[in-house]
């Protein structure tokens, strides 16, 4: 199945000059969504890990996707002041300003072996973060997985040292 038919491209949004890449044509067709989340299990056969872990928003749709296909447990990552039980922070710098993410202090277990997962990879810095996040609370990045790699930002200067498996390329 070609799915870049159901990647939708909105010119300047959220801003001037960016090529935003729509998934929700995708998650809406019922063949793409399935195929999308069976091709992220198949690129992930050789790779063992115990939890997924997925920034908001649509990272919890796919990582939700993938861990109840797979079996694993799934921790959720979000911006600041969302999750209810004591947490640990990261701030990143984003192009303009920073952004700050946060994973409950006891989603991970030291040694835990971790997938993370989202919709986009883009220039790198969100996953860059939760790879910290992770590390923060003793757990292993085993593998990181991404429907979508954008590879003319160069996203994988900065994730250098991680596994980084991705469906579909621009
Ligand atoms: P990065 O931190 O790699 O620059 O950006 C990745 C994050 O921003 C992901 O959480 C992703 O959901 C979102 N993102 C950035 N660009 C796009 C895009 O073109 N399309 C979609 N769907 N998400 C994007």
């Amino acid at each position: 199945m070609d799915l870049k038919k159901f990647v939708r491209d909105i010119p300047d949004f959220p801003v001037k000059g960016i090529i935003f890449r729509d998934v929700t044509p995708l998650l809406k067709s019922p063949q793409a969504f399935k195929f999308a989340v069976d091709e992220m299990a198949r690129i992930l056969s050789d790779v063992s890990f115990d939890c997924i872990v997925s920034p908001e928003a649509r990272g919890f749709i796919f990582g939700a996707a993938l861990a109840y296909k797979l079996g694993k447990g799934f921790v959720p990552v979000r911006k600041p002041g969302k999750l209810p039980y004591e947490t640990v922070s990261l701030e990143y710098q984003l192009e303009y300003g920073t952004a700050q993410l946060q994973i409950h202090a006891d989603a991970i277990e030291p040694g835990q072996k971790v997938l993370i997962v989202d919709d986009v990879l883009a220039t790198g810095g969100t996953a860059e973060a939760i790879g910290k996040l992770v590390q923060k609370l003793g757990g292993q990045v085993a593998a990181m997985c991404f429907l979508i790699e954008l590879t003319y930002l160069n996203p994988r200067e900065r994730l250098k040292g991680y596994d980084v498996r991705t469906v579909l390329k621009y």
